[in-house]
């Protein structure tokens, strides 16, 4: 996946996209992102408003007689396909130098993000993700379609987080009943041994599929992963995979079900629908969309009325480990318990502190890339991020709003509040990280001074700042929503230093407003100039490419705070180093108001 091959820009694509026959006209906007041979943008159709994802194909990059006849393919077959949980398809069409493919847009990108974000996810999110994936396919097998490559990164996500079906580059028809296909002109991620043994293949390649992105999933990385992908198809040949003790009874036994050499022994997408593992365990009826960066919370009373069949605590035991004992930071994989601790600890510091370190020694300003298009990867944007903070730390301590409209506070004491983005639920989080969930209606009668303090700040933030980048909607009765606090923060001379417990690090700049982001685990930092351009980029793609000279003045400032941030032991005295710098109350203190 990382090595793409790089698309051909030679053609500048139109603000304004018409379909030649039709006349229809699409007004091109935010670029989403580039695949092996699509560059993907949002299209404005001006008459509804409606915004779609228009998938642009430069037909100079369509030389080969079997490019075009895969192109067709994917196009023949996917127009013919409405169903909830697969990618809705628009049109499509052609001019002098492009062919394009009009799609229903799925701002929340796919799994696989999801994935980078979170490694391991909780059973009642596997099983909800599953059941989506599984009703979609199951759509494909009874038209005789076979998808062939079903991966984390071809299953997309609607800001209602279902999972929609995309990608029809390497799907097939089944023309007759028994037939085994022979040949498929492309490498699936997720490849079945029958496949590899060339013996022909047929449906049960993507139950197998399924079966990798069920462990994937739930474990954190792929049943069949090693250094070379020679090595993994010896492992696949040999049915060579290990289940961690991480995974549930239930999740074990379909994954085994599900894992096997012979297609024939594999269930069909309606045998895993009515496994034991979906059907015997709690699967949530929505996800909130902060599931892509933080384990939710499964205590409500939402779940409970929902899953009157198992006891509450049995659920949370389920959801581990990323829930379990209520851990800040997102989880890693299971099997490094120790690496994952102390990922835990410093909140993917030193992780990040490496890959800055890596990128920087290869002084990527030496190859100034002023545009930078290159190195862009929107689907790596972040989904939190700090709009507008207020430092009142001479006496309380420093409150915040994130760009989904949810507040927090740090308090002096170290503990944290947050309220989240529907105005209702907050949490309470003590010194050690234990949390707690409360409304604002009914709250422990200890934290009532703070309670009050949060709606202070949170007054004062809505009169008197400016927000930092575009709003996002907030959902309504997002009642399993858990997201990231602030972990540390200090002011330098130039700067405030923000790090959340997801590992996003953000740095804004007094001087010229400008703000960096930088996300550890997607690997990626976005800039926001003073002109409030935003834009992120991937570190790999820098590193390849190279960047501005400004980015990477950043970028070495970025990793001189990390530096900072790494030495200072523990988040109290972070802060406290800042509070001599500060004005004593919030008006005088009046935040350079991020925007
Ligand atoms: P590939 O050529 O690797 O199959 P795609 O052309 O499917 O890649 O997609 C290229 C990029 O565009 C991906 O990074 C993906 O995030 C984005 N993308 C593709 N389809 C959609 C969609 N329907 N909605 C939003 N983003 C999309």
């Amino acid at each position: 996946m990382s090595s793409r091959p790089r698309v051909d820009t030679t053609k500048e694509i139109a603000q304004v996209i018409v379909d030649p026959k039709t006349r229809k006209r699409y007004q091109r906007g935010k670029f989403l992102g580039k695949g092996g041979f699509a560059r993907c943008y949002e299209l404005v159709d001006p008459d509804t408003k409606e915004v779609l994802a228009g998938k642009i194909v430069s037909k100079a990059l369509l030389v080969k007689q079997h490019q075009k006849e895969k192109m067709t393919q994917e196009i023949t077959i996917h127009r013919e396909l409405n169903h909830k949980h697969i990618v809705g398809f628009s049109s499509f069409f052609e001019d002098a130098d492009n062919v394009y493919i009009v799609l229903e847009l799925c701002r929340k990108r796919s799994l696989m993000e999801l994935h980078k974000r979170r490694k391991a996810i909780s059973e009642p999110e596997t099983r909800y993700f599953l059941q989506h994936i599984l009703l979609g396919v199951k759509f494909l097998h009874e038209r005789n379609i076979i998808h062939r490559d079903l991966k984390l990164g071809n299953l997309f996500l609607n800001d209602e987080m279902e999972v929609k079906i995309g990608d029809f580059g390497l799907a097939t028809r089944v023309d007759f009943a028994g037939e085994r296909k022979r040949t498929l002109c492309g490498t699936p991620n997720y490849i079945a041994p029958e496949i590899l043994a060339k013996k022909g293949h047929s449906f049960e390649v993507d139950v197998w599929s399924i079966g990798c992105i069920l462990y994937t999933l739930l474990v954190g990385r792929p049943p069949f992963e090693t250094e070379s992908l020679k090595e993994t198809y010896t492992r696949i040949k040999k049915n060579e995979y290990s289940i961690p003790k991480t995974v549930g009874p239930l999740a074990k036994s379909l994954i085994q079900r599900i894992l096997q050499g012979d297609p024939n022994r594999r269930p069909t997408v309606d045998q895993v629908l009515h496994d034991d593992f979906m059907t015997m365990g709690y699967i949530p009826i929505r996800l909130p969309t902060s599931c892509l960066t933080m384990a939710p919370r499964f205590d409500t009373k939402m779940n409970v009325s929902i899953v009157a069949r198992r006891p509450l605590l049995e659920i949370n035991k389920d959801s581990a480990p990323n829930v379990a004992g209520a851990k800040e930071c997102a989880a890693s994989q299971p099997e490094t318990a120790g690496e994952q601790q102390r990922a835990n600890r410093d909140c993917y510091l030193k992780e990040l502190h490496s890959q800055l370190k890596k990128l920087l020694d290869s002084s990527p300003a030496d190859r100034p890339n002023v545009e930078m298009d290159e190195a862009e990867d929107p689907a790596a944007v972040p989904f939190l991020w700090f709009s507008k903070w207020v430092d009142y730390s001479d006496k309380y301590g420093l409150g915040y709003q994130l760009c989904d409209d949810s507040i927090g506070i740090i308090f002096n004491d170290s503990t944290k509040l947050l309220l989240l983005a529907n105005g209702e639920d907050i949490h309470y989080i003590e010194r050690d990280g234990a949390e707690h969930y409360h409304t604002m209606n009914e709250y422990p009668k200890e934290i009532n001074k703070k309670v009050v303090l949060l709606k202070y700040f949170r007054n004062y933030m809505n009169e008197h700042l400016v927000k930092a980048g575009a709003a996002m909607k907030p959902r309504e009765g997002d009642e399993l929503s858990r997201i990231p606090s602030l972990r540390a923060w200090f002011r330098s001379r130039s700067a405030i230093v923000l790090h959340l417990t997801n590992g996003t690090l953000q740095i804004n700049f007094f001087d010229d407003h400008s703000k960096v982001i930088l996300c550890p685990m997607m690997g990626a930092i976005t800039y926001i100039d003073e002109k409030k351009s935003f834009r992120t980029y991937r570190f790999s793609l820098i590193e390849e490419f190279g960047c501005s000279k400004e980015l990477a003045s950043r970028l070495l400032y970025a990793k001189a705070m990390v530096e900072r941030l790494l030495t200072s032991r523990s988040v109290s005295a972070a802060s406290a180093s800042a509070k001599s710098k500060v004005a004593p109350t919030p008006t005088a203190a009046a935040p350079p108001s991020a925007h």
